[in-house]
């Protein structure tokens, strides 16, 4: 008997034991879906992990029902990868599961049955059961496994639905779940009758009273260059007004034209001229031979290179030189902002071969690219956090730009991993090499560096001339004594805004999205309640008016008097993007402003707009959370304003001063990434705060050793 233990994408502690039929175990391999039952009318696809000859001990083994596969979908490494990380992050293979395959490949759901179109159906022979379902099925198309109970009134139907099935009458498929759908195109055609010269002549002169079919043939001839036998795309003449739509459907009545559908890629190749690369500076290049050299002694190196430094352009070396090897590359961003830009950079030397792969595509986007990896149409990923999960054959280098950012831990749900860590244990599978980069590293990898176990090559001055932007810290205590802020802006923020303006150059300004999580401060001496145990800010929970500690869960009753200084004026702390996006706007109402934020993009290509806008110059000034932290590279950009810098200070996390660093340093990276020299302000209640000292510093190192 062969047994195979499958992955249900369910959150089961444990494989699952099937009976592989006698007829199908020649077919049986580790990584094909398989069709099996699971509890008691639950249809679902599994994988199969392990093919073996001993059978379960504590309960009986069932059949499986089908094969769905040919060739597996997952391979040795990926689930290897998978069990890997059910063990180390603690959750079950079928979490991991359902979250790595695209979910129109995945088929977790209620299973339907509906009639087979194809099949010649007699019902000479077949259970009076089977033909009630049949019946019902010609009625309503298709039913639940749940219907089919109702319907027979009884509960084990399985009997009757695998008869329909192996005879074909019958088709399963799953419900909820969609199911990948190929894109289509509809293509006409000449008629045969109609492919050459002289026939279209007669046929024009046919059609001399009917101009606008004749309208319509010229129009196709045109478009044909003179090959009347080639197929042409039908939406070329729908778009054009001049053609009459009823004049096609005559045409195509009388059989002139014939029209059919052709399935295309949701990523037509472009066929992009190839530039060279760009030409390494003396440092970058020394970066990337030092990366190389130390490849041979370690799988894992941290590039740690100022923001401007020209990380990018080293990794696209690096990427060639994996090409021409033949094997593929993972470039793993933090965030799908970062996708937009990089690709057009990575087109422009790499062309088709890179593909994209993040949560905005469509589940039928996602199985396209999951199917280009197979096929070698695409040697390049570039994505976010999910990338891990694609089925590389051949990978020799994964790139993690931007090591240090959160956004590569999953916190919610299962599986909660960090695909900077999985990528390491990835490569290892693959034997490929990591490239770590970061203007600001993590402290974990930066120790890790320092202590041999990845190689450290670092760049310390940005690429050409530009300089190092200038960092000034704006106290808004002493702006409030002085009066001389108004709201959220102090007026030292809105000059230098005016000038940036003026001078057509552009500004971004940030503000973190968490710190819209509120908490209160006094007006005065900027004293805010901490927790007495976690020593972390409190937030205000406006609703109960209760000050809470999100680590312990203590609470208490915002006081009326501030606890250090006793001033009454405790104010609330915490404004949003829209606000501030707000208030600029009434302050420079001919500037154009544009928020980036999760909410300003929820719709697919917000991104893609909102970015090239700004590239474009359409838009001067672009408000936004971490989002505009990270890795963007506009060259016009000069200034930089920190809204408020003290809710990142203060806020509840026992990485809250890591995280303050990083995101100010690569928001301030943002600024004079070219020729003109950025400057960046920081508004700040707490200009003496160490971290905002190593911010003024720019010194990465010193805020390392604290
Ligand atoms: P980082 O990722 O280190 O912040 P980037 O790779 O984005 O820096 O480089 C900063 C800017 O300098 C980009 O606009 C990039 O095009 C330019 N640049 C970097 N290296 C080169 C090079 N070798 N040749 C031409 N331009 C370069
Ligand atoms: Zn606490
Ligand atoms: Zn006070």
């Amino acid at each position: 008997m062969i047994y195979i233990d499958v992955i249900l994408p369910l959150a089961l502690p444990r494989l699952f034991t099937y009976i592989v039929p006698k007829e199908l175990k020649d077919d049986i391999i580790v990584g094909q879906r398989v069709l099996v039952q699971f509890g008691k009318k639950k249809i679902y696809s599994a994988v199969v992990a392990k093919i073996h000859s001993i059978s379960p001990d504590v309960y009986e083994a069932k059949y499986i029902l089908d094969i769905l596969d040919a060739t597996p979908l997952l391979d040795a490494i990926q689930l290897k990868l998978i069990h890997w990380l059910s063990e180390y992050y603690m959750c079950t293979q079928g979490e991991i599961l359902k979250y790595a395959i695209p979910a129109g490949l995945r088929l977790s759901s209620e299973s339907n049955i509906s009639l087979n179109k194809n099949a010649i159906i007699s019902t000479e022979g077949i259970d009076e059961r089977e033909i009630l379902i049949l019946n019902q099925l010609y009625k309503t198309e298709s039913l639940s496994f749940e219907d089919v109970e109702k319907l027979l009134g009884k509960k084990n139907i399985h009997k009757y639905i695998k008869s329909l099935l192996s005879r074909e009458y019958i088709v399963l498929y799953e419900q909820i779940s969609e199911k990948y759908i190929p894109k289509k195109t509809t293509k006409i055609k000449l008629h045969q009758n109609y492919q050459d010269e002289s026939k279209i002549n007669l046929l024009l002169h046919e059609l001399e009273k009917n101009p606008k079919q004749s309208d319509f043939l010229m129009a196709f001839i045109h478009e044909s260059k003179g090959k009347l036998a080639t197929n042409l795309e039908k939406s070329i003449f729908t778009k054009n007004k001049r053609l009459s739509p009823s004049s096609f459907k005559t045409l195509l009545k009388n059989g002139v034209f014939e029209e059919y559908f052709e399935i295309v890629s949701r990523f037509p190749e472009q066929n992009l001229e190839l530039n060279s690369k760009a030409i390494l500076s003396q440092l970058q290049q020394e970066a990337y031979e030092s990366i190389l050299n130390t490849f041979s002694s370690k799988n894992t190196v941290l590039l740690h290179g100022i923001t401007g430094s020209g990380k990018t352009e080293i990794y696209i070396e690096l990427i060639q030189e994996v090409l021409n090897q033949g094997q593929q590359v993972l470039y793993l961003v933090p965030e799908i902002a970062l996708t937009v830009q990089l690709v057009n950079r990575l087109k422009f030397y790499l062309g088709d071969k890179v593909g994209i792969y993040h949560s905005r595509y469509s589940d039928n986007e996602r199985v396209e690219v999951w199917e280009g990896i197979i096929n070698q149409r695409f040697k390049i990923v570039l994505g976010v956090r999910s990338s891990i999960f694609l089925p590389f054959k051949n990978l020799g280098l994964i790139i993690v730009d931007e090591e240090h950012d959160s956004s590569y831990k999953q916190q919610d749900p299962n599986p909660r991993f960090n695909a900077r860590d999985v990528s390491i244990v990835l490569a290892n599978l693959h034997q490929a090499k990591v490239v770590l980069g970061s203007a600001t590293p993590s402290l974990e990898s930066y120790d890790n560096a320092l202590h041999g176990n990845y190689g450290l090559v670092e760049l310390k001055e940005r690429y050409g001339n530009a300089q190092i932007p200038e960092i000034k810290l704006i106290d808004i205590q002493k702006a409030t004594k002085t009066k001389s802020i108004r709201g959220i802006f102090t007026n030292e923020l809105i000059l230098e805004l005016k000038e940036c303006i003026l001078k057509g150059e552009q500004a971004i300004f940030f503000q973190n999205r968490r710190g819209y999580s509120p908490f209160i401060s006094c007006e005065l001496c900027n004293f805010t309640p901490k927790c007495t145990q976690c020593d972390v800010s409190l937030t205000l929970h406006q609703f109960t008016n209760e000050l809470r500690c999100h680590y312990c869960g203590y609470r208490t009753k915002p006081p009326s008097n501030c606890n250090a200084c006793g001033s009454a004026k405790m104010a609330t702390v915490g404004y949003g993007t829209e606000k501030i996006a707000e208030e600029l706007e009434l302050l420079f109402p001919d500037v154009k402003i544009e928020r980036m934020d999760l909410e300003t993009t929820r719709n697919k290509g917000s991104f893609e707009r909102i970015i090239s806008d700004f590239e474009t110059k359409q838009t001067q000034i672009l408000v936004g959370t971490q989002m505009v932290t990270k890795g963007l590279d506009f060259e016009n950009v000069t200034l930089v304003g920190i809204i408020n810098a003290d809710n990142m200070l203060n806020f509840p996390d026992f990485r809250a001063h890591e995280r303050a660093f990083q995101m100010m340093m690569q928001v301030a990276g943002r600024a004079g990434r070219k020729t003109k020299k950025g400057k960046v302000l920081v508004q700040t209640y707490n200009t003496h705060h160490l971290v905002l000292e190593f911010l003024l510093q720019q010194d990465y190192y010193s805020f390392y050793l604290n």
